[in-house]
C-alpha cells in the first residue's frame, strides 16, 4: 500500500518535471529560431566552384539566413541585406562542405587488434568527440558513419545536432552486421571468452531481426559485411560471407524500413551479390571485376573506394597494433584496389567519396583526393564525389552538397584553384556548417 502511495507520488513527481522540462524546451526552441532568423551573413568568393555544374564562377556573393542559404550569385546581382555581417574571400576558392560517406568517428587509428580490446564503447565515443571536431575542422561538414560499438555513433550524432560540441552532420548504422566469424564479427578472442559482436546474425530471418534492432536504436542507415576484410582475424577479403539470400533480406527490410544499405565487399562475388541484392553502395570493392562494374553502372549502384588508407596501414599499421596477417592482406589488395578504381570509374561506375577514416587518423580524409585524380578522375570530378555525389547518396541531396538557395550553408574555403588541383583541399582555411563559422 504504502509502496503504492510512493509509486503515485513519484509518477506525479514525474509529470510535473516533465511539464517543466517541456514549458523550458518550448520557451527556448520559440527563441531560437528568432535569433536565428536575425544573423545575415554575406560571404564575398573570390572563386566558387559550381560542383553541379563543373565549372568555376568568378565573384560571387553569397547570402546566409540563420543556418541557410538565401541566395548566390554574381556579386553585381546579388543584394546584400543592411545589417549583414560580410566574410571577405575574394582571395579564395569556395566550395560545398565535404562529405565523406564512409568514417569510423569512435574508431581510434592507434588502437587496432588486440590494443582495441582494453578500450570500452564509451571511451570509444568519448574518442569520437574529439574526431567529430578534427573532421569538421578539416572541412568535412557531413560524414557517414559505417559502425560503431555500443551505439557510440548514434549518442555522437544527438550530442552534436543538440550543439554539445562541434561535428559533422552524420548519418549512423550503428553496428555492422556481419556473419559469425566474420569481418564484422570480433575474433581475437579464444572460445572461453564466449564473445561474439552484437553486430552478428546469421540466416535472413536473423538479419532481417538485426536490420530491426538497428533501427529501433538509432540507425539511419545499415552496414552490412558482404565478404571478409583486411583488418579482422582469419578471414579472407576475397572470399564472400553474407549469401544473397540473407543479403536480399537485409535489403528488403532495411528499404521497407526506409534505410539504405552499405556493403563492405571486397571479394568479385561479394560485390556482384550485394549489388544484386539491391544494395545502395559498395564499400571498398577492392577485387571488382568487369561484371561488378557493368552492374554497378547499370543499377547505379554507387561505389565508394577508399583508396587512401593503404598509405597509413602499410607505412604506420605494425605501430598501430595491426596484426600481421592484416599487413599481408594489405599488400595482396591495395594496389589492385587502386587499379580497379580507376577501371570502376573509366567503366562508368558512380563514385561516392569515403575514405575509412579511424582506420587512419580522423582530419587526414583530403590526402584521398591525391589518389582519385592519380588514378584517372580529373580535381572537378573528384569534388563532385565528395560534394554532390555523397549527399545524394547519403539521401541528402536537397539538404547539402552544392551551394545553392534553400541549402545548408555549409561552405568551405581554400587558398588556390582547387577544381584545378584536388590536393590543395589538405588545406582548407575557412569552414562554415549551417551558417556558424567553425574556422578562419
Ligand atoms: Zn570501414
Amino acid at each position: 500500500m504504502n509502496f503504492r502511495i510512493m509509486n503515485f507520488r513519484i509518477l506525479n513527481f514525474r509529470i510535473i518535471t516533465a511539464a517543466v522540462l517541456i514549458g523550458v524546451a518550448a520557451a527556448s526552441s520559440a527563441a531560437e529560431p528568432a535569433k536565428a532568423a536575425e544573423k545575415i551573413t554575406a560571404i564575398r568568393a573570390g572563386k566558387l566552384i559550381d560542383v553541379i555544374g563543373a565549372k568555376v564562377l568568378t565573384d560571387q556573393t553569397i547570402v546566409i539566413s540563420g543556418d541557410k542559404i538565401s541566395a548566390v550569385g554574381p556579386s553585381a546581382g546579388v543584394k546584400v541585406p543592411a545589417g549583414a555581417e560580410l566574410i571577405d574571400l575574394s582571395r579564395a576558392t569556395v566550395l560545398p562542405g565535404l562529405i565523406d560517406v564512409h568514417t569510423h568517428l569512435t574508431g581510434n587509428p592507434l588502437l587496432h587488434g588486440y590494443r582495441g580490446l582494453g578500450e570500452s564503447d564509451m571511451r570509444a565515443a568519448m574518442y569520437g568527440v574529439r574526431s567529430a571536431r578534427v573532421t569538421l575542422e578539416a572541412g568535412f561538414t557531413s560524414v557517414r558513419n559505417v559502425g560503431a560499438g555500443g551505439f557510440g555513433d548514434v549518442a555522437l550524432r544527438d550530442a552534436i545536432n543538440d550543439g554539445d560540441f562541434p561535428g559533422p552532420r552524420m548519418l549512423v548504422s550503428g553496428y555492422a552486421i556481419g556473419i559469425q566469424g566474420g569481418h564484422c564479427d570480433e575474433n581475437l578472442l579464444p572460445p572461453e571468452f564466449n564473445y561474439t559482436s552484437k553486430g552478428v546474425a546469421d540466416g535472413p530471418w536473423a538479419a532481417r531481426s538485426k536490420v530491426r534492432e538497428m533501427v529501433k536504436y538509432g540507425a539511419d542507415l545499415i552496414k552490412i559485411c558482404a565478404s571478409g576484410g583486411v583488418l579482422s582475424k582469419g578471414d579472407e577479403p576475397g572470399a564472400q560471407q553474407y549469401t544473397l539470400e540473407e543479403m536480399k533480406a537485409i535489403v528488403d527490410e532495411a528499404h521497407k524500413l526506409g534505410r539504405k544499405v552499405a556493403a563492405h565487399a571486397h571479394g568479385a562475388s561479394s560485390i556482384r551479390d550485394a549489388i544484386l541484392a539491391g544494395v545502395d553502395s559498395v564499400e571498398h570493392a577492392s577485387l571488382i571485376d568487369e561484371e561488378g562494374i557493368r552492374l554497378a553502372r547499370e543499377r547505379g549502384t554507387y561505389l565508394v573506394m577508399d583508396i587512401y588508407d593503404d598509405d597509413y596501414i602499410l607505412q604506420e599499421g605494425e605501430k598501430a597494433g595491426m596484426l600481421p596477417e592484416s599487413l599481408l592482406k594489405e599488400k595482396e589488395i591495395g594496389q589492385l584496389q587502386r587499379d580497379n578504381f580507376r577501371k570502376a570509374f573509366l567503366g562508368g561506375a558512380r563514385m561516392a567519396f569515403g575514405t575509412d577514416a579511424g582506420v587512419y587518423p580522423h582530419g587526414d580524409n583530403a590526402k584521398q583526393f591525391f589518389y582519385m585524380v592519380k588514378y584517372g578522375m580529373s580535381s572537378m570530378q573528384a569534388i563532385q564525389a565528395a560534394t554532390i555525389n555523397a549527399a545524394e547518396l547519403m539521401g541528402w541531396k536537397g539538404k547539402v552538397g552544392s551551394i545553392a538557395a534553400g541549402k545548408f550553408a555549409d561552405i568551405i574555403a581554400v587558398e588556390g584553384d582547387a577544381a584545378a588541383d584536388a590536393t590543395l583541399l589538405t588545406k582548407v582555411k575557412f569552414v562554415m556548417k549551417g551558417g556558424a563559422v567553425i574556422r578562419r
